[in-house]
């Protein structure tokens, strides 16, 4: 017998068919004698219009209130999956966030789990029953419910698998595994059977968006075995690969991973952006008054390259923001003119990060030179470069976005096995 925490995604629980097919694939673990907690997204699109309807109501919106609405969704298939449970014989029960209670920070919006009680499931696996609970939403410090931030229901899952001390996670998706790169722009991007945590945080903060980033944290933190799979599987005959095991990719301590590649994965984002400062005085201090203000109005920079000054005066910086927060750090550093001198500043949100990912590169050298070379062939320019010891981000001009996520994909021969 084992524990097991199962999450279903919103493509998963789109429709009531597609719901009765995950209360399938629940019924079998729990006949094959397993305890198991579920965990559920809203259907594909609801968060969506549910957060369209906020910005309808007014731009401005309170966050309290935005969670009030996007918390909704799960509401909703959370009851339906324990409906469709019972209607197969299945003893189950829905829980929203609240009546556990998943406890979180004051960040509404984009709140952080902060703890979770775990009797209440431990109760519930002792009486056999199965708990679907509302994934996404928890219990801020003022009694209210928060939300996770976009495709938190994964990091709800993660929280509740090391909560309750669970075998695995396994994370239902709409395709059978993390693969090397986004599936959906290179046909033939490649199913990793394992993938180390550390890469998987870099895949998923680099842009790979099947697993929310505080997700990955969480499971390298508690050492949460994750497992990516598909829900399109037949519930009573999963696809199973040579070993006999479902089809997917495991999440687990580097240790476990016997062939470690060179380049595991490409990842990319289209929600950057841009802004250069040109002749900015060049003297101790500028960068914190420039920097300082912009984490202090919570924009997060990314990629950040000042020039060497070459009149001993003057410098250009350039950096990178999320594209949502552009206009407001636009505005910010425009605002700063006087306390800091500067020339000129522009920016652009025509820009897209491109970044190559491998726990390999911390022993090898020329991986970052065969990216370069490989898309100056292409003729795609290279903006700014950051490097850690596992991965390369390059920015680029957003209209070869997908040329250079297959390039960089062929070139380190990802397509092959
Ligand atoms: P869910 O609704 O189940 O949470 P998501 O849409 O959040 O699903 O995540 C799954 C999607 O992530 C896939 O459909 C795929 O297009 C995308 N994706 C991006 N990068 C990758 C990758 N490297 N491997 C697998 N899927 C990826
Ligand atoms: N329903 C939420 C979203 O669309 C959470 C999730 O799906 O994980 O972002
Ligand atoms: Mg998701």
């Amino acid at each position: 017998m084992a524990r097991l925490v199962m999450k279903f995604g919103g493509t998963s629980v789109a429709d009531l068919d597609r719901i009765r097919n995950v209360a399938r694939h629940v019924k079998r673990e729990v006949d094959a004698g397993h305890e198991v907690a579920v965990v559920v997204s809203a259907m594909a699109g609801e968060t969506n219009k549910l957060v369209a309807l906020c910005r309808g109501a007014s731009p401005l919106h309170d966050a309290r209130e935005y969670d009030t609405v996007v918390a909704a969704g799960e509401q909703v298939t959370c009851g339906l999956l324990a409906i469709a449970l019972q209607a197969m014989g299945v003893h189950a029960r829905s829980w929203l966030g609240w009546q556990i209670p998943i406890r979180t920070d004051a960040a509404h919006g984009a709140a952080r789990i902060t703890g979770i009680p775990a009797e209440m499931l431990l109760e519930r696996f002792a009486q056999g029953q199965v708990a679907v609970v509302a994934g996404f939403q928890g219990l801020a410090p003022d009694n209210r419910v928060a939300t996770l931030g976009r495709g938190g229901s994964d990091t709800s899952a993660v929280a509740i698998a090391a909560a309750v001390g669970a075998d695995r996670c396994d994370i239902y998706t709409d395709v059978d595994g993390v693969y090397t790169t986004d599936p959906r722009i290179v046909s033939n991007a490649r199913r990793l059977d394992k993938i180390a945590f550390e890469e998987m945080l870099e895949m998923a903060s680099l842009g790979a968006k099947v697993l929310q980033v505080r997700s990955v944290e969480l499971a390298m933190l508690h050492g949460v075995r994750t497992f990516v799979r598909s829900s399109f599987d037949d519930p009573d005959a999963p696809q199973a690969g040579p070993d006999g095991q479902p089809i997917g990719t495991l999440i687990c301590d580097e240790d476990e991973i016997v062939e470690k590649q060179l380049v595991t994965g490409i990842a990319y984002s289209k929600d950057e952006a841009k802004i250069t400062m040109r002749g900015v005085q060049d003297k101790p201090g500028v960068a914190a008054a420039i920097f300082g203000p912009l984490a202090d109005a919570s924009i997060n920079v990314d990629m950040i390259v000042q020039n060497i000054s070459e009149d001993g005066r003057t410098t250009d910086i350039t950096f990178t923001v999320p594209t949502a927060d552009f206009e407001r750090a636009m505005a910010l550093i425009k605002s700063l003119e006087g306390a800091v001198t500067m020339e000129s500043v522009s920016g652009s949100s025509d820009v897209a990060k491109v970044s190559v990912i491998g726990i390999g590169m911390r022993s090898h050298a020329g991986v970052a030179a065969k990216a370069f070379e490989a898309l100056a062939a292409r003729g795609i320019n290279i903006q700014l470069i950051t490097t850690s010891e596992i991965k390369i981000s390059i920015l680029i001009d957003a209209a070869y976005t997908e040329l250079a996520v297959r390039t960089l994909h062929s070139i380190y021969e990802l397509d092959k096995t």
